[in-house]
């Protein structure tokens, strides 16, 4: 059964164009709630930890790259089959595929620097939020 949860970051590209805001309100706007939130910069070895199950992708290296490559905003959000419709909302993970009007379609750049990361899985959303947040029983 779905969950209520799911994971995000605002990706290095989106935050140094300036998109922080904007991405952030048409997620509050889509119905998504912000349990917890945080600006930060992840080192090359939490990127390359966080991006683990890509460790054998020929992208991988250059994902670690990117990702370590200026600051992130990373967020938990709720919404009713928040995993799910967050997905939707961001489109395709390269962005010439994404749906007209989705995050990626607005704002990505390229299929690695692609605006913003969703969790595909419950599971998944859970171990995301708790590799940047703890203590969110206070939630
Ligand atoms: N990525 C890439 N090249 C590819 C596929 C993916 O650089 O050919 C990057 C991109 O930033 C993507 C991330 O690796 O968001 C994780 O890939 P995944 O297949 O999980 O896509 P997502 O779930 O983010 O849509
Ligand atoms: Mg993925």
């Amino acid at each position: 059964m779905a969950t209520n949860i799911t994971f995000t970051m605002i990706k290095p590209d989106a935050v140094q164009n300036g998109h922080m805001g904007a991405i952030i309100d048409k997620i509050i706007k889509a119905g998504f709630s912000v349990k917890a939130l945080k600006y930060t910069w992840l080192t090359p070895d939490r990127a390359g930890q966080f991006y683990s199950v890509h460790a054998e992708r020929p992208f991988y290296n250059d994902l670690v790259k990117y990702m370590s490559s200026g600051p992130i905003v990373a967020a938990i959000l709720e919404k009713t089959n928040a995993v799910e419709d967050f997905r939707k909302l961001i489109g395709a993970t390269d962005p010439s595929k994404a749906e007209p009007g989705t995050i990626r379609n607005l704002f990505a750049k390229s299929i690695e620097a692609n605006a913003v990361h969703g969790s595909d899985s419950d599971e998944n959303a859970a171990v995301e939020g708790a590799f940047f947040f703890s203590g969110l029983e206070r939630f």
